[in-house]
């Protein structure tokens, strides 16, 4: 078993700013990259709000919050910010160039040893795999938005990963607080979105053609299966603008006319009334 000491996370967002976060937490050496000086401090912005949600939703003590801040470097050169990672975890924008264009950059710049892993929700592996020129030390390792809380990470590799590089990743995302969940073959939206698209659509197709209300659909769901929530009350917290924008696109590819019909109640009932789910108070329930 391999245990890496550095680690570099590219992309300094949303994920990656939780994921540099969460692992420096769990003792590790962490360097944040990203491509210039205003990304470079808008990263330090948004892990400095961090510290008070780990105080907060895991009681973690002013001390220990400082001390993981105290473990991360920044950087927006590439390759003093990998020349000694064992470990490169990207987080980059969900497009194709820029992940390319990085890959191959990366690929040149890094030492010959250092493993790399993308968080990447909807693109596959073996799409980026030759590009990085080590196609057998490149894999998935997707993680869920708020990983203090919600600590999931898939573990996907493509056909050309090394299985000990495969299993040495499962055991890193055990070492930072993760549930590891691992995939042997690739699969478009991962376990859960493999899972949870496909209800959430059924749900949305029963409510618009009219068969039965969001409540009922979801005291259906949870009465029958034990589960906590129901698809509505899921795509609440998803948000009512992401279900539009899926609705909307799958109505202008297929011409299907309940995707349209959803999509324009969803604009006209939920979004133009600030429904927008938990994050305004209301969507399909109230907050
Ligand atoms: P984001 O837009 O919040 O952050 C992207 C970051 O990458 C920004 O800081 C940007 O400055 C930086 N960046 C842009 N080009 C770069 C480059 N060439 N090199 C290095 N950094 C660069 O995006 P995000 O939501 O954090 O998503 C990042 C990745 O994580 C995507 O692949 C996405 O699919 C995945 N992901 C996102 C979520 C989510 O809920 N947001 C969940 C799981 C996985």
């Amino acid at each position: 078993m391999v245990q890496y000491q550095k680690v570099t996370v590219a992309g300094g967002g949303v994920l990656g700013s939780q994921i540099a976060y969460q692992t420096a937490f769990k003792g590790f050496n962490v360097i944040v990259y990203d491509i210039n000086n205003d990304a470079v401090n808008q990263a330090k912005d948004r892990i400095t709000k961090l510290k008070d949600r780990y105080q907060k939703d895991l009681n973690a003590t002013q001390a220990q919050v400082d001390a993981a801040f105290n473990r991360m470097d920044f950087q927006s050169d590439l390759k003093q910010a990998v020349s000694e990672a064992d470990l490169v975890i990207e987080a980059i924008p969900e497009v194709i160039d820029i992940k390319n264009e990085f890959y191959q950059e990366l690929g040149q710049v890094a030492p010959d040893n250092t493993i790399f892993v993308t968080n990447t929700s909807t693109l596959l592996p073996s799409q980026f795999a030759d590009v990085t020129g080590r196609p057998e030390k490149f894999l998935a390792l997707h993680f869920a938005n708020e990983i203090w809380l919600n600590n999931t990470a898939e573990i996907m590799k493509h056909e050309h990963t090394d299985e000990q590089v495969f299993e040495d990743i499962v055991e890193f995302a055990k070492q930072i607080g993760m549930i590891a969940l691992p995939l042997h073959k690739e699969q478009p939206g991962y376990i859960l979105n493999s899972l949870l698209v496909p209800l959430l659509d059924a749900a949305q197709d029963l409510f618009i053609k009219g068969v039965a209300d969001p409540q009922t659909i979801d005291k259906t769901w949870m009465a029958a299966t034990g589960a906590p929530k129901g698809p509505f009350a899921i795509l609440d917290v998803v948000g009512i603008n992401t279900a539009y924008h899926i609705v909307k696109q799958k109505a202008a590819k297929t011409g299907d006319q309940n995707a349209a019909k959803l999509a324009e109640l969803l604009k006209t009932e939920y979004i133009d009334m600030n429904k927008l789910g938990t994050a305004t108070g209301e969507g399909f329930y109230k907050y």
